[in-house]
C-alpha cells in the first residue's frame, strides 16, 4: 500500500471512530439523565424523601428542560430554584445587559457583572449553584420569527418577560407547540401567577383576547417595583414548574393567583374550566401561525425601553448645555421640574422647583406660579420645564402654553431635551441616573 492510500484509509477510520464516540457519548448522556448518581441522592435527599417527589420525581427533574424567558426580576429567582432543584437543562432567553438599577431585585446578577449580558451573568451564577445543570443561553429578543424554534426544545416554559408583546408571542407559541406555560408578572407592590395551556386549561388569550391599551400598562422602569414582589412570584413560578414536571395533581391551572405585597394578601380567582370560544387554543396546531404583527396588535414595543417622544418644535426646546449657560449667565430663569414629588425628593437640580405634570394647570399651582413670578422676578423669566428623560417636559410645555395668564408673564416657555438623564451625561456626571 502506498503512503497516500494509507493516509486515506486512516482518515476514514478516524472519521468512523469519531462518529462512534459521539454516538456513545450521547447514549451515555441519555443514560445519565435517567439514573441518579450517589451525589444526586445526597444533594436532593431533602426533597426526595417527600413522597410527592421521590426517586421517580427526581429522575423526571433531571431529565427535564425548562425555558426561562427574561433573566430579570422573575427569571432570577425562578432559575435559581430550578437549577438548585436539579432540573437537567435550563434555557435562558434575554438580549439585555445588567444595569445597576436591576440589582435591587435581580439577585442572580452580581454587582461586578454590570454591563455584562444577562444570559452570561445568569449562566455564571447558576453554574456556581449547581455545576451539573446544563445551561443554554439564547442571547436574543424572543420574537415571532424565532419563538417556535427556541420554545420547541423545552418541556416547560416560564414567562418572566416584562412586556405585553412578548407575552402574546410566548402564549401563542406555547399553544401551537403544546407546551405548559407558567406565567408571572410583578409591578409596584403587586404580583400575579397563572399556569396556562396545561392539561387542556385556558390560555393567556382566553383571558385577554385584546391587549390592554398601552397607556394603562405600566412597567418597572416607569411605575417602579419593590424587590421582594418579583422574588415571591418568581419562586412560585419555579414551584409550579417543578409540580408540572413531577406531575403533581394540584398545579395552578384555570386559576389566577394575585399577590398584594402591600396588604400581604393572596387571592386565588377561579378562571372557569372552559376555553374561550374561538380562542387560538381551540384550533389545531398546524392552523396556528405565529406571523401576526404583535407590536401593532399591542400598540407597544416588545421591550420596556422608553420611547422618546417628539411633541414640540425645535424652537420650543433647549439642550442641557443651553440650560447650563442660562444658569451661569444669571438670565432670569424659572426651572420647573415636573416629575412626581417623590422622584424630585430623590434628586433634583438646586435651582429648580417642583410642580408635578398633572398639577401644572390646576388653579392652586397656576396662581402660585404667577405669584412667584410677580414677587421674585424683575424681568419676565424664561420658563423651562425639565423631567427625567425629556418626554413629560414636552407635555408640560403644551399644558403651560394653554395658560394665557402665565404666557403674559414669561419671556418664553421651553423644555430640556433629554431631561435630567442628559444633564447627568453631559453636565454633571455625579447627578444620579435612575
Ligand atoms: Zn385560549
Amino acid at each position: 500500500m502506498d503512503k497516500d492510500t494509507e493516509i486515506l484509509q486512516l482518515t476514514a477510520e478516524i472519521v468512523a471512530l469519531n462518529e462512534e464516540l459521539s454516538q456513545k457519548t450521547k447514549l451515555l448522556e441519555d443514560k445519565k439523565k435517567k439514573f441518579l448518581t450517589s451525589s444526586d441522592i445526597s444533594r436532593f435527599s431533602r426533597q426526595m424523601i417527600l413522597p410527592e417527589v421521590g426517586a421517580e420525581g427526581q429522575k423526571k427533574l433531571k431529565a427535564s428542560s425548562v425555558l426561562i424567558i427574561g433573566v430579570g426580576g422573575l427569571g432570577c429567582p425562578s432559575s435559581m430554584y430550578l437549577t438548585s432543584a436539579g432540573v437537567g437543562t435550563i434555557g435562558l432567553v434575554d438580549y439585555d445587559i445588567v444595569e445597576v438599577n436591576n440589582l435591587h431585585r435581580q439577585l442572580l446578577h452580581a454587582q461586578n457583572n454590570c454591563g455584562m449580558k444577562k444570559v452570561i451573568s445568569g449562566k455564571l451564577s447558576l453554574k456556581h449553584l449547581n455545576e451539573d445543570v446544563r445551561i443554554i443561553t439564547h442571547d436574543v429578543q424572543l420574537d415571532a420569527n424565532n419563538s417556535v424554534e427556541i420554545i420547541d426544545k423545552y418541556d416547560v416554559i416560564l414567562d418572566a418577560s416584562d412586556n405585553l408583546v412578548t407575552r402574546y408571542i410566548i402564549n401563542d407559541t406555547c399553544v401551537k407547540m403544546g407546551k405548559p406555560l407558567v406565567s408571572g408578572s410583578a409591578i409596584q407592590f403587586d404580583g400575579q401567577l397563572a399556569v396556562y395551556n396545561y392539561k387542556g386549561s385556558v390560555c393567556f388569550r382566553c383571558l385577554h383576547p385584546k391587549p390592554q391599551p398601552p397607556e394603562t400598562v405600566g412597567n418597572c422602569s416607569s411605575a417602579g417595583v419593590i424587590g421582594p414582589v418579583p422574588g415571591v412570584i418568581g419562586v412560585l413560578q419555579a414551584m409550579e414548574a417543578i409540580k408540572i414536571i413531577i406531575d403533581h395533581p394540584n398545579v395552578l391551572f384555570n386559576n389566577l393567583l394575585i399577590y398584594d405585597g402591600g396588604d400581604c394578601d393572596f387571592k386565588r380567582i377561579k378562571l372557569g374550566n372552559g376555553k374561550r370560544e374561538g380562542c387560538i387554543c381551540t384550533k389545531s396546531s398546524e392552523k396556528i401561525l405565529i406571523n401576526m404583527d404583535y407590536e401593532e396588535f399591542c400598540g407597544s414595543k416588545a421591550n420596556d425601553k422608553i420611547k422618546i417622544l417628539n411633541l414640540l418644535e425645535d424652537s420650543e426646546r433647549i439642550s442641557v448645555k443651553e440650560l447650563k449657560k442660562l444658569v451661569s449667565e444669571n438670565t432670569p430663569l424659572l426651572v420647573i421640574d415636573v416629575r412626581k414629588n417623590n422622584e424630585y425628593e430623590m434628586c433634583h437640580l438646586p435651582f429648580s422647583i417642583n410642580i408635578q405634570l398633572e398639577d401644572l394647570n390646576t388653579d392652586l399651582f397656576s396662581s402660585r406660579l404667577i405669584e412667584k413670578i410677580n414677587t421674585c422676578y424683575k424681568k419676565a423669566p424664561n420658563l423651562v420645564a425639565i423631567c427625567r428623560r425629556g418626554n413629560d417636559s414636552q407635555k408640560a410645555v403644551i399644558e403651560l402654553k394653554k395658560n394665557t395668564a402665565l404666557l403674559s408673564k414669561v419671556n418664553c416657555i421651553k423644555d430640556v431635551i433629554g431631561g435630567l438623564q442628559e444633564w447627568s451625561k453631559k453636565i454633571d456626571t455625579n447627578f444620579p441616573v435612575y
